[in-house]
C-alpha cells in the first residue's frame, strides 16, 4: 500500500509516526476522505473547501495549494493503480516537543493513503441497514473534521455490538448524526435532517443531497432538529456519507421504520446519487 508524506510517495508500511507528532498525541489535527470512483475522485472541490474550513477553525496555517492537494490525489491514483477506493488525507499541527498550547514555530504535516474499495453496492445500501439510537457523547464542536474521533469511535462499537450498521447520536433528546454519516427521516413526503451547526459535520454528501439532488427529485427538505419520538413515527429513513452514499435505514432500536422496506423517496434520492457519480466520473 502507498501513500504521501508531505507530498513525497512512501510505502505505508515503512512508515514511521514521529513520536511528538501532534496528531499522534493530542489528536491536534483535521482529516478528509473522498471516494475514487472509475479513477475519478468524486466532489473533491468541496472535501478541499472543508478541509481549509476545519484547519482555519483550528488555527492551523494552511500550507498547501488547492491545485496541490488535487495533484496529490491524482499522484496516489496514478501510482496505486486504484480506480475504485478511497482517499484518507490528514494534516496535523506538526511535531513538537510535548505540550498542550501551540508550540511557536511549528509545520503542519500532511499524510495520505489510498486503498480499494469496492463501487458495488452492498445488501446495506440495496435492501436497508440497522441503527441504534444511542447517546451523543461528543465533544461541542462536531462541525469541525478532526482527528478527536473517540464519541464516534465508541459510539460505533455501541452499535456494532447490538449487531447495527450505525448509531444515531441523540444530544438533548434531538436526534443529530451517525458517528461517520448524517442521518434523514421522512415523514409525510418531507425530507428532515438537523440544521448544520456547530452539533454536526456538514457532510458533502449531505449537501449534494439538500443543494442538488433533493430539488432536482422534487423533494423538500427541512433542516429542523427533530426528537426520537419523530423517529419513531417516520415514515422513511437514511444515512449520507462518502462511503456510506446514502444507505437506507429499514430498522432502527429493533423496530421496523416505516412498512420495513426501503421507503420510495430514499430509493430515489439513492438513485439519484448513483447517477450523479456516474455523470461525474464518466462510469
Ligand atoms: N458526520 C460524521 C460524524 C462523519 O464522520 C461523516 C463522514 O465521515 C459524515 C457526517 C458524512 O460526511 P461526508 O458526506 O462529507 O462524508
Amino acid at each position: 500500500p502507498i501513500g504521501l508524506i508531505d507530498g513525497k510517495l512512501i510505502d505505508l508500511s515503512e512508515n514511521i509516526v514521529p513520536m511528538e507528532d501532534r496528531g499522534h498525541q493530542f489528536g491536534d489535527g483535521v482529516y478528509e476522505v473522498t471516494r475514487v470512483y472509475n479513477g475519478y475522485c468524486f466532489a473533491l472541490k468541496q472535501h478541499i473547501d472543508r478541509l481549509y474550513r476545519s484547519l482555519r477553525e483550528l488555527k492551523i496555517p494552511a500550507v498547501y495549494t488547492t491545485e496541490e492537494l488535487t495533484g496529490f490525489h491524482e499522484l496516489l491514483i496514478k501510482e496505486s493503480g486504484i480506480t475504485d477506493g478511497a482517499v484518507y488525507l490528514q494534516i496535523t499541527r506538526g511535531v513538537a516537543p510535548r505540550a498542550h498550547g501551540f508550540p511557536d514555530s511549528v509545520v503542519p504535516r500532511l499524510t495520505m493513503s489510498i486503498r480499494p474499495m469496492s463501487s458495488v453496492p452492498d445488501k446495506n445500501k440495496l435492501e436497508g441497514a440497522k441503527a441504534l439510537l444511542i447517546p451523543d457523547e461528543r465533544w461541542l464542536r462536531c462541525d469541525i473534521k478532526s482527528l478527536n474521533l473517540l464519541g464516534n469511535v465508541l459510539g460505533k462499537q455501541k452499535a456494532k455490538e447490538a449487531g447495527c450498521f450505525e448509531g444515531v447520536q441523540v444530544r438533548d433528546e434531538y436526534v443529530t448524526e451517525g458517528t461517520s454519516s448524517n442521518f434523514f427521516v421522512v415523514k409525510d413526503d418531507v425530507v428532515w435532517t438537523h440544521p448544520d451547526c456547530n452539533l454536526i459535520l456538514k457532510g458533502v454528501t449531505r449537501t449534494l443531497l439538500i443543494e442538488k439532488l433533493a430539488p432536482a427529485a422534487g423533494v423538500l427538505v427541512v433542516e429542523k432538529k427533530f426528537n426520537t419520538a419523530f423517529v419513531k413515527a417516520a415514515d422513511e429513513a437514511f444515512l449520507s456519507g462518502t462511503t456510506t452514499e446514502i444507505t437506507p435505514l429499514v430498522i432502527i432500536d429493533g423496530k421496523p421504520v416505516g412498512n420495513g422496506a426501503v421507503g420510495p423517496i430514499t430509493r430515489k434520492l439513492q438513485e439519484a446519487y448513483w447517477a450523479l457519480i456516474d455523470r461525474e466520473c464518466n462510469r
